[in-house]
This record gives structure tokens, C-alpha cells and sequence, in this order.
């Protein structure tokens, strides 16, 4: 509760837009996912609270993808592990509070379990809509990323992955992964396939210096993106361009930039100050990764009320022009429309 606003973050209806289905998983689920692989020997992994000890979050670029690659893609390895933990990241934010929430993943084939790209995302799919039944207030849908270290082939795979499951709740395309590695120029093709089918596209936008080259924002630009994650070093020249594209969503994450050392300074350096009044993008606060970076959605709104002093109004106001940046379509946003304050 925050007094002086009268406001509860955890019960105020939230908007999630960008989080990543593997980071989202909380140690405590890693933990008994481990455990359960450990009882059955099916595992010789160390300790998932050993290797991200509790208090952790301060992973940075260099220690934050070897995670994934080196540890969390080798325990969730199996439809078991996968269904059981895409559950357990719908449960922590319907508990936080979210009654929207757009999760994000790569397409990934798991051989030993004899799951090939599509068997994934239809295993998280049908998680999915099993927790519906658990938490209803909150409705999901899923966008299909592409890695930026993919061939042209691999992410015309995630593509037609997208429009296969379309039906299903499958909505967007997402450009990620690594933001030293890869040449975006080479995903034009097939970025303007997905378009071209309906499905709308949201991309990772100047995560990193390395990933800001004049170039590349200007090869994003022109794939007419629905929303920007990150949008941290950017030219003034980028950052006109961006207030002019009206309603463009700028997914913005405040927890995970600052732990991350990906902004110079710490919360109140952050661009959502910057951001957050200007006409045109619509704004949404998210967590990116809440099971790395510890910070629910609740508290990114505590934070963004504390550092940058937004009045109750302000917030409730922000919290709701959210729905304008959202992937379903308009029986959803009517519903948001009702249940946000
Ligand atoms: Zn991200």
C-alpha cells in the first residue's frame, strides 16, 4: 500500500507486455522442478537456488544469456517441466495483481523428449489454457521471438510457427536474444511476411550500444513495429521518429536496465522519466524478467511512483491508456476497459 496515494500495486489491475517466459520462472519453481528430476535421477544439475542464489539480481549481459544457455534450457528440457513451470509464471503474475499479460518465447525443440518446435509451443499453449482454469481474471496470449543469432530459415520457422497457432492465441512476432550478436537487416523478409499475415510485431530497440547502430534502428523503423522493448540508446533524430508514430507501445523495464547495468545511472536515470508524458507512444512499464531480476510488476509500479513522483490519477491514468498498446483484439480491450480502475 502506498499511503499518501491510497493505492495497493498488488490489487490494482495490471497490463504485463514483456516478459519472457524462461526468465519469468521464480527460483522456487526452477527449485521444485529440480528437486522432482533430481528424485527420478533424471538430472545433474546443481541446486537451482545455489546457482541463482535467492538475492541475486544483478546479472548483466555477460552472465545473464550463459544462464539460459548453460543452465534453465537444460532443466526445463521436457513437456513436464515445461507445462509445470508455464503455469507457475501465470499463477506469479495473476498473483501479482495482472489481469493481461502477453508472455514471450522462443520456439525451441526439445529432442530428448521428443518435441520438435511446434510440440513446444503447443505444450505452452495448452498450459496455457489449462490455467485459465485456475486464475480467470487473467487472460494470456503468447508471441512467438525470434533469436537474433537465427538463420533466415529458423526465423521463417517461428513465423510460420506464429501464424500456425494464430487461432489459438498466438499474436505477435519478437525479435531477441543476444544484442551482440546478429545482423537484423536479415530478418526484413520475413518480419514483413508476419506482417503481411496479420500478426502484429513487437522488437527488442536499442537494449544495448551494441544494438543501436544508426542502421539497425533505421532498419526496425522501417518494419513499422507495433511496440519497442527497451528503447534505451537512442538519437534524438530515433526518438522524434518514435513521439511522431502515433500509438507505437514502448515496453519499458525499469528493474532489469538498472540491475543490469543497462542505463547509466540508477532509477531515476531511467528514460521512462523521459517517456512517460509524451504524446503519441503509449508507455507500459513491464518486468522482462521478474524470475532473474526479482522485481514483480507491482513493484515496477512502486518504484516508477516513488522515483519519478507520479500522482495517483497519473498512475491509474497510465496503468489504463496500456490497453491502447495491447495484441487482442477489441472484446479484450473492452474487458481491460471494465476492469481497470
Ligand atoms: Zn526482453
Amino acid at each position: 500500500m502506498t499511503p499518501e496515494l491510497g493505492l495497493d500495486f498488488k490489487s490494482m489491475p495490471k497490463i504485463e507486455l514483456h516478459a519472457h517466459l524462461s526468465g519469468s520462472i521464480s527460483r522456487q519453481c526452477l527449485h521444485e522442478i529440480w528437486e522432482m528430476k533430481k528424485a527420478a535421477r533424471k538430472t545433474d544439475l546443481e541446486d537451482p537456488l545455489l546457482v541463482m542464489p535467492p538475492g541475486r539480481h544483478d546479472y548483466d549481459l555477460k552472465t545473464f544469456f550463459p544462464l539460459f544457455s548453460s543452465y534453465i534450457y537444460n532443466l526445463i528440457d521436457d513437456v513436464s517441466s515445461l507445462e509445470h513451470s508455464t503455469k507457475s509464471v501465470i499463477r506469479d503474475f495473476a498473483h501479482d495483481g495482472v489481469v493481461y499479460l502477453e508472455l514471450r518465447t522462443t520456439p525451441r525443440a526439445m529432442p530428448t523428449a521428443g518435441l520438435d518446435k511446434a510440440g513446444y509451443v503447443d505444450t505452452v499453449l495448452r498450459a496455457i489454457e489449462d490455467a485459465r482454469a485456475d486464475t480467470p481474471t487473467l487472460h494470456t496470449r503468447l508471441i512467438l521471438s525470434i533469436d537474433r543469432r537465427n538463420s533466415l530459415d529458423e526465423a521463417g520457422e517461428a513465423v510460420a510457427l506464429a501464424k500456425l497457432f494464430r487461432d489459438r492465441g498466438v499474436v505477435a512476432v519478437d525479435l531477441c536474444g543476444d544484442p551482440t550478436k546478429g545482423d537484423v537487416s536479415l530478418f526484413t523478409p520475413v518480419i514483413e511476411e508476419a506482417r503481411a499475415a496479420g500478426l502484429k510485431i513487437t522488437i527488442h530497440f536499442a537494449e544495448a550500444e551494441a544494438s543501436a547502430s544508426e542502421a539497425e534502428l533505421n532498419t526496425i523503423m522501417s518494419w513499422m513495429p507495433d511496440r519497442l522493448g527497451h528503447v534505451i540508446h537512442v538519437s534524438e533524430a530515433i526518438k522524434r521518429q518514435i513521439a511522431e508514430r502515433g500509438g507505437i507501445g514502448l515496453e519499458l523495464c525499469l528493474s532489469c536496465n538498472v540491475h543490469a547495468k543497462m542505463i547509466v545511472g540508477s532509477f531515476e536515470a531511467h528514460h521512462f522519466g523521459g517517456w512517460w508524458r509524451v504524446d503519441g507512444p503509449i508507455v507500459v512499464p513491464c518486468t522482462d524478467d521478474v524470475g532473474i531480476f526479482g522485481s514483480p510488476l507491482s513493484n515496477e509500479w512502486r518504484l516508477i511512483q516513488h522515483h519519478f513522483r507520479l500522482q495517483r490519477e497519473e498512475i491509474l491514468g497510465l496503468a489504463k491508456k496500456g490497453i491502447g498498446a495491447i495484441f487482442a483484439g477489441d472484446g479484450e480491450r473492452e474487458r481491460l476497459r471494465r476492469l481497470m480502475w
